[in-house]
């Protein structure tokens, strides 16, 4: 009994610690049913859907209901249609698509057909976030469009991903809109996403992030670790399109590890270390693997933060493979090598940070960092478009060389903050906003924007 009174007397201590201005936090409660809510069984039936129509790769047969690409899309069409109906049309589901030729892996007219459906924001619908997995498949020759392609794993469950997602967010009404994306033509060229990558561009969306899962269900890894407890986030440090003068900059100030994509990425990992217990984020200081390509990638070219969620240890007997038996080893890409429970994982880190993202301001824009040789730093920035959804600014700081942002201070609703007895030299500082029920945007640096 003594024991619990000391436990609660230092809560309360803590209690009355917060700041003043400290918007209400309410996320772990608005997050709860998002949370419990995605079934590892749901995902499973999906990827036994798609596995079920023999192959999906680029070139198959479009025709057939029952097995091909075409059968795949369709499916996934009706899939978001049904999920629309159950949200009273809160989903726009449509067909982006693009004919592609002439390419080594795409030699005749294809048209390439990706499914998506939107979900908009009530209070600044022209700010978006993007969720996507790949709805084609392959096995070893790229080029073979007949034989058994099941691409469970590869790209089955980020399908899945993106549809469970949408089963459970459509109910909810969010300040931003969502993409939820099934991208097609990844295995010949990222073509889908290529697509739809443009087709934001020219629409003018503000496409604060593009998630991407690729391969999210493999636990036994080919370097003999099984892991069902981390997920790997790709990013690549700076934007591709940053200009010239913004590279001198970054030359002089630091930030090559500190661009937008690189924010999402962190933001990813907070909302694991805050919401989910079971999973850890995995931070790689990479676009993508070694050598090899994923559907973000098309929307970092064009300057979006995009990242790549991924298990942590691949099998590359389960990848791209002929399914076979060859040395005693099985190899092909089929159902039994997804762990659905660690999958649910995933797509919960998923949900939890399409509904934190939708349901905070747009990030704060314009952020300035002034401080030279003197003894404080003074961060300055403007509103974000919605700026009425923003209860108070978040600042935070840490040093050059740590990977997270391990300090920050809720300032209420002025537009600039002075960190006094911080040299600007030793330390690397961002500002985000926050709504009134306390989700929080994504980090903004002086560099990143
Ligand atoms: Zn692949």
């Amino acid at each position: 009994m003594h024991r619990f009174g000391v436990v609660l007397t230092a809560f309360a201590l803590v209690a009355e610690a917060l700041p003043a201005q400290a918007p209400s936090d309410f996320t772990a409660i608005r997050l709860a049913p998002i949370l419990a809510g995605v079934s590892s069984a749901r995902l499973e039936a999906d990827v036994r859907t798609l596995v079920g129509f023999g192959t999906r790769h680029t070139l198959s047969d479009t025709v057939s209901e029952t097995r091909g690409i075409g059968a795949a899309r369709r499916w996934i069409h009706a899939r978001f249609d049904s999920l629309a109906a159950a949200c009273g049309g809160c989903l726009e589901v449509l067909d982006v698509s693009e004919v592609y030729e002439g390419l080594a892996r795409v030699p005749g007219p294809t048209n390439v057909v990706s499914v998506i459906a939107i979900q908009r924001g009530a209070t600044d619908p022209d700010r978006f976030v993007l969720l996507s997995g790949d709805i084609d498949s392959r096995v070893s020759d790229i080029m073979n469009a007949r034989d058994s392609s099941p691409g469970a794993n590869d790209n089955a469950s980020g399908v899945s991903a993106v549809l469970e997602a949408a089963r459970v967010l459509s109910p909810h009404r969010f300040r931003g809109s969502i993409v939820y994306a099934a991208l097609a033509g990844e295995e010949n060229g990222l073509l889908g996403g290529q697509t739809l990558a443009r087709m934001a561009t020219e629409l003018g969306w503000r496409l604060t992030g593009a998630i991407n899962n690729d391969m999210i269900g493999n636990v036994e890894g080919i370097d003999g670790v099984s892991d069902t407890v981390t997920v790997r986030v790709f990013s690549e440090g700076t934007s591709p399109v940053e200009s010239d003068s913004a590279r001198r900059a970054r030359r002089a100030t630091g930030g090559e590890v500190d661009g937008a994509s690189r924010q999402l990425a962190r933001y990813i990992k907070a909302t694991a270390d805050r919401h989910l217990p079971d999973l850890d984020v995995w931070l790689i200081y990479r676009l993508d693997r070694y050598g090899r390509g994923g559907h973000h990638r098309p929307f970092a070219d064009l300057g979006f933060p995009a990242v790549r969620l991924m298990e942590a240890h691949e099998n590359y007997t389960r990848q791209h493979q002929d399914i076979r038996v060859e040395g005693g080893v099985a190899y092909g890409d089929v159902i039994e090598g997804i762990d659905f429970n660690y999958a649910r994982k995933i797509t919960t880190l998923d949900a939890a940070v399409l509904a934190s993202l939708s349901w905070a301001p747009g990030a704060p824009q314009a952020v300035r960092l002034r401080g030279a040789v003197q003894p404080a730093a003074t961060l300055s920035w403007q509103p974000p478009p919605d700026s009425a959804s923003v209860a108070g600014y978040r600042v935070y700081w840490r040093r050059t060389d740590s990977a997270t942002w391990d300090h920050w201070e809720d300032i209420g609703m002025a537009t600039s903050h002075r960190f006094d007895g911080l040299v600007v030299d030793n330390w690397f500082f961002g500002v985000a906003s926050v709504s009134p029920d306390g989700f929080s945007s994504p980090v903004t640096t002086a560099w990143s924007n």
